[in-house]
Formats: structure tokens, sequence, C-alpha cells
């Protein structure tokens, strides 16, 4: 099972599965505050900026927590991924050991074929 927040598209994260469809992973970028920050929505969390634009990221980041689910046929892990620009992404870690997992693991954004048309992002050892 793949797994990343708000899987479901709406307006305010239509660019980020836009851009996911051609292999690129972009975060939301404020032009007031100049962070960024996750999830997606119409509203700068830090400032209540409504001027927000997208950045193209290089996925990079560090195990924040995780679990492995080992209930299906193949054990899966569900991890908090926090990215180097601050924020903190739930997502899947594929490709991986579970076993040679740890709390501060450097991961990087890897895509998926969605089982549609498209690409899902989701993370892998780096
Ligand atoms: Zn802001």
């Amino acid at each position: 099972m793949d797994f990343i927040e708000f899987i479901q598209q709406n307006p305010e994260t239509k660019p980020f599965w836009d851009a996911a469809a051609v292999d690129r992973f972009v975060l939301p970028w404020c032009l007031q505050c100049h962070r960024t920050h996750w999830y997606p929505r119409g509203v700068c969390p830090h400032c209540h900026s409504t001027e927000l634009d997208w950045r193209e990221s290089p996925g990079e980041g560090e195990i924040y927590s995780f679990a492995v689910n080992r209930r299906g046929k193949e054990p899966y892990v569900l991890a908090y991924v926090a990215l180097n620009e601050g924020p903190i992404m739930l997502s899947n870690v594929v490709d991986a050991d579970p076993a040679a997992l740890s709390i501060g693991t450097k991961v990087k954004v890897v895509f998926k074929p969605d089982g549609l048309e498209g690409s899902i992002p989701l993370f892998a050892l780096r």
C-alpha cells in the first residue's frame, strides 16, 4: 500500500500532483515570509498570507518517525519524513529493508507509478 497525505486532489493540492505526475517534487512557498509549509493550503500557516507559490525541492530529508506494517504480504513502512526545508510529511519509505531504518536515516524522494497515468512521490534511502 502506498500512502501519502491528502491523497485526494483538490484545487490547493493540484499543482503538487501535476508536478509529481512528471516526477517533479514541489513544495508550497510563501512569497511574504519566504518559508515553505506542508500540507498545501490556500493560506500560509506561518504568516497567514495568501500570496503563495510553488518551489521545486530536491526532496531530501530524514526519517522523523516510522512504523513497519507487517500485516500484508510484504511489510511496508509508513514514515514521517522531515524534509530539509523544514516541513514533516507523512509518506512511505520504499525499496528498503525495514530493519535497516532508524530515526534520522537519510531519505530522498522517489517516484513510483500511481496505478493510473501519473507518479506518486515516496521516499527511499539515499
Ligand atoms: Zn508566510
